[in-house]
């Protein structure tokens, strides 16, 4: 079966930094995949190639086939993303920003209605109907960043940290559509630093560590009979510091 995302060899390089070093992964059709790393492990610039936002330097991403730079039409289609510190149009309210991007999708003015009342209702950004995404909470713009994500119907949801600064209660409203998502067929890839939440969600994870795999496949064979944390502080070998130093603390 064709797989959801097929990411080989991506690499990236700032100056001397190899940020994403021939990342290999494979997330399979239906999965629910957890990308874990340390911070500036490369999650991030890997997620941006595979959805085509940033030119690798070498590799290829394909979404269900679809090479994403040589197709990047079909790939798009195919794909609902939530980038880090996402860029959206500011001066509009929440209903604006989703009635432009659909509309932008080539969905028709009912269906882009009938969703985005759907999506602010069950996101609870309802009542600030009348509020600016300037104006909005971080953890606000998540939520109407979920909610471009999901507009078009997509088949696959690539989402970089969609929990942090997310309130509980949001949590759990996301954590409820995300497993319908997948439930119904969808496949998603999400980066956090959150192993529980990655160990409570997911049935697959990647571990990055410096730019490269470190461990990759189903949430059982990576954790072994270690929890997702031992296990991630193992492979990425972090020991502890923290007693080293601030001894004027
Ligand atoms: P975090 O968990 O902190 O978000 P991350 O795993 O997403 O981190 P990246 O943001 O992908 O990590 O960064 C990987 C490496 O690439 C880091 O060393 C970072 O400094 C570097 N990097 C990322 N973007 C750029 C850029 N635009 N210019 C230069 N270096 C960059």
């Amino acid at each position: 079966m064709t797989a959801a995302l097929e990411i080989k060899g991506l690499t990236k390089t700032y100056g001397d930094n190899v940020a994403v070093d021939h990342v290999h992964l494979t997330v399979p059709q239906g999965s629910f995949y957890g990308l874990v790393g340390q911070n500036g492990a490369g999650k991030t610039t890997t997620l941006s190639m595979a959805v085509g936002l940033l030119r690798p330097d070498a590799g290829t991403a394909s979404i269900f086939g679809a090479d994403v730079w040589a197709e990047p039409a079909r790939a798009k289609q195919l794909v609902g993303v939530l980038p880090d510190g996402m860029a959206m149009p500011e001066r509009l309210t929440g209903r604006e920003v989703l009635t432009y991007l659909g509309l932008l999708r080539g969905l028709s003015k009912e269906v882009v209605a009938g969703r985005t009342e759907e999506l602010l209702s069950v996101l609870e950004l309802d009542s600030a109907e009348k509020t600016l995404v300037i104006e909005y909470s971080t953890g606000m713009r998540k939520k109407i960043g979920l909610a471009t994500a999901l507009l078009h119907a997509p088949r696959l949801l690539v989402l970089d940290e969609p929990f942090e600064a997310v309130d509980p209660v949001s949590a759990a409203t996301i954590k409820t559509i995300l497993r319908e998502f997948v439930a119904g067929g969808g496949s998603i890839v999400l980066s956090s630093h959150v192993m529980a939440l990655v160990e409570q969600l997911c049935d697959h994870v990647g571990v990055i560590d410096r730019g490269r795999v470190a461990a990759a496949g189903t949430l059982d064979e990576v954790r072994g009979a270690a929890t997702l944390e031992d296990r991630f502080v193992e492979l990425v070998g972090a020991a502890t510091t923290a007693t080293k130093g601030l001894s004027w603390l």
